[in-house]
């Protein structure tokens, strides 16, 4: 039996309590015999600028780089807002990305039939959407160099930013993105903005390309700013969707929030060898933290993507999903996701239901 390496970073907030759930049903499936589990705890963020005076302290540094895959909770603490900004608890993630090598960033968006009434669009438009955005993350306008706010001779002032990608980065998030589709439903559609950028020219060229080793894989090209129109108008076109750094971080947010749930959405970031660090999509809501009120689904369901993406162990990813299905099917509901009818859990008593669904 594989055992697993998993450093686990709860964080601040509502991180320990969520990550708490999660830890609760990976146990489950190691008592089951899917795996065994050696797991190491590390504080980050907030929680690791107290105990050690920085958001990243080195040893929790260390311990990410020696395990096969992480599980995060969040990182934010309003009353550190003040420090400087390498010292503020966001600055852990940012850190991890970029000591890691993490360019892949992994967001699904999907509606489950019984949260269908939480988005904002008309049930028949969500109904069944079931999409993955891979967004590049260390690269794009977000990074390129020269960059800043300069003075002209003229007295005006002029703010620049380099958008750049060279051919090595889009071929590797390229790759992550045609085999996840092989994985789901074959279709893979990249986003740019050819018509009018340099850089996205290349992007396209590359992904055409690459194309002619996944001949399983159906590409297709979409312009970004029509990219957020379908979004809307027909999310249900789309399977997985591949794009930039900055066009992958407005587009996953808009579809995150078509499913209306932010305590439901996972995500993964990974590097050239699947170790991923794997988080809810949500930050550590302060408003509600230590009150037994997080939805912990999102973190249990990216401990399901950590089994799928790093361990390659998709039987015991799907029993975790089926498990949060067949959960809010019986009609268990945290605040973030009631509904009328639903039957209102704090964040314990829906862990330990995703526990009990696992058999
Ligand atoms: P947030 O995502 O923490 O909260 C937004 C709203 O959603 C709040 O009302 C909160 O109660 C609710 N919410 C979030 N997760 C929930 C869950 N699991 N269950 C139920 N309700 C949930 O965003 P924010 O309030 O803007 O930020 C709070 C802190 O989190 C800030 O310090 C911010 O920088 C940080 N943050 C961290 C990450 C991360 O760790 N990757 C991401 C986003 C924000």
């Amino acid at each position: 039996m594989s055992t697993l390496n998993i450093a686990v970073l709860p964080g601040d907030g509502i991180g320990p309590e969520i990550t708490e759930q999660a830890i609760a049903v990976l146990r489950r499936l190691e008592s089951q015999g899917h795996f065994s589990l050696n797991l190491e705890d590390a504080p980050v963020g907030g929680a690791g600028y107290r105990a050690m005076g920085h958001p990243l302290p080195p040893e929790t540094l260390a311990l990410a780089k020696a395990s096969d895959a992480i599980l995060f909770g969040s990182v934010g603490d309003f009353s550190l807002d003040t420090l400087p900004r390498e010292l503020r608890p966001e600055q852990a993630i940012l850190g991890l990305r970029k000591d890691l090598e993490l360019f892949a960033n992994l967001r699904p968006a999907f509606v489950l039939p019984e949260l269908v009434d939480a988005s904002t669009l008309k049930a028949e438009i969500v109904s069944g959407m079931d999409i993955l955005i891979i967004r590049e993350l260390t690269g794009d306008v977000y990074f390129g160099k020269p960059r800043g706010i300069r003075h002209l001779e003229n007295g005006d002032r002029e703010g620049f930013d380099t958008m750049v990608y060279n051919e090595s980065e889009i071929r590797r998030i390229g790759r992550v993105a045609f085999e996840a589709a092989r994985k789901r439903g074959r279709r893979l559609c990249s986003v740019d903005k050819a018509n009018v950028l340099e850089t996205t020219q290349l992007w396209r060229n590359v992904m055409t390309e690459l194309a002619g080793d996944y001949s399983d894989v159906e590409l297709s090209h979409i312009y970004v700013d029509n990219a957020a129109m379908q979004l809307l108008k027909n999310p249900k076109q789309f399977d997985v969707m591949v794009t930039g750094n900055m066009f992958g971080d407005i587009l996953s947010d808009e579809a995150s929030m078509l499913t209306g749930s932010i305590g439901m959405l996972p995500s993964a970031s990974l590097d050239a060898n699947n170790k991923g660090l794997y988080e809810p999509i949500h930050g550590s809501a302060p408003d509600i933290a230590g009150q037994d009120k997080a939805n912990p689904l999102a973190t249990i369901l990216s401990a399901a993507m950590m089994l799928r993406y790093s361990f390659g162990l998709e039987s015991s990813a799907l029993a975790i999903e089926q498990a949060v299905s067949k959960v809010l099917g019986l009609g268990y509901a945290t605040a973030d996701i009631q509904r009328p009818g639903a039957k209102m859990v704090g964040t314990q008593a829906m862990g330990a239901a995703v526990v009990e669904a696992l058999g």
